[in-house]
């Protein structure tokens, strides 16, 4: 089974919303959001799709939440159609939500509203689009100890270290590991590298709940050996990161570098002993 533990999914509200409505939002949304070439790929992260892209490259599942935006209508927005396009599914799909930190109260409250549905896996971080970095520990600390007292999943962004410009690094997600330690914490991105580090207690010790995400454009099958060869295949689990990339392009990638026993676990396997199982 093919699971695709990272996918973008954006409310259709959002998606029609005029070019200026997103001057609020942070540096990288805001332009995202108003060049035409580059909405353009962003306002594919529709239902529709999403399914087609699956069927065609043979994904049998994905995890789907949407855009961490600075505004917490938009989050909301995105949330309830995550949820909606998980119940269509009938199975296929499982979703995360996002919150704006900043409104503890009210993303707490809305977290404790999703935590019943089934379809429900956790929460979905990236901490620079909305000017927040990893390493403020009281900032998560409300959302973060409802994730783990619900015994739901966290989806965090790691950035890597050689854009440091937006802050998110390993080392903020190190602070922020060290802090929550029981957390069940997917690190996206191969998270950053970290796994290279994974001799070093220092990394290890506060990586033991961790998993890496292969979402990375244009190494996903190198890194993807390199972790392998460390030991690290069965904390790997495949995420393309659509629409950025289509599931297709990382699935390719990584059987390009990796072993067919070691592929099944990364494309599935490993989602479905450490994560979730999906309804058949
Ligand atoms: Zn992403």
């Amino acid at each position: 089974m093919i699971i695709d533990a990272h996918v973008h999914l954006l409310s259709p509200r959002t998606r029609r919303d005029p070019a200026e409505s997103f001057a609020g939002e942070g540096r990288f949304l805001s332009v995202e959001m108003s060049r035409p070439d580059l909405r353009a790929v962003w306002n594919r992260a529709s239902y529709e799709n999403l399914i087609a892209e699956m069927d065609r490259d043979r994904v049998d599942r994905a995890v789907v939440f949407g855009f961490p935006w600075k505004s917490a209508s938009r989050c909301d927005w995105d949330n309830e159609y995550a949820a909606e396009c998980a119940h269509r599914s009938g199975g296929r799909l499982l979703w995360m939500a996002v919150f704006q930190p900043g409104m503890a109260a009210e993303s707490v409250a809305g977290f404790k509203q999703f935590v019943n549905d089934p379809n429900f896996l956790g929460m979905k971080i990236k901490a620079q689009f909305q000017d927040h970095s990893l390493a403020n520990i009281e900032l998560w600390r409300p959302l973060l100890n409802e994730v783990g007292r619900a015994n739901k999943h966290a989806l965090i962004h790691v950035q890597q270290p050689i854009s440091p410009a937006n802050g998110n690094g390993p080392l903020e997600f190190l602070e922020l590991m060290r802090a929550f330690p029981g957390l069940r914490t997917i690190a996206a991105h191969f998270g950053g590298m970290l796994g290279m580090y994974w001799s070093y207690p220092l990394a290890r010790q506060a990586l033991e709940n961790v998993l890496f995400d292969t979402a990375l454009g244009l190494t996903a099958g190198e890194v993807a050996a390199a972790y392998t060869n460390i030991g690290l295949t069965d904390r790997l689990v495949f995420g393309s990161d659509f629409p950025m990339h289509s599931p297709g392009k990382i699935i390719a990638d990584l059987k390009r570098k990796l072993a067919p026993e070691q592929l099944d676990r990364v494309l599935g396997q490993n989602y479905v002993r450490a994560v979730a199982r999906f309804n058949s």
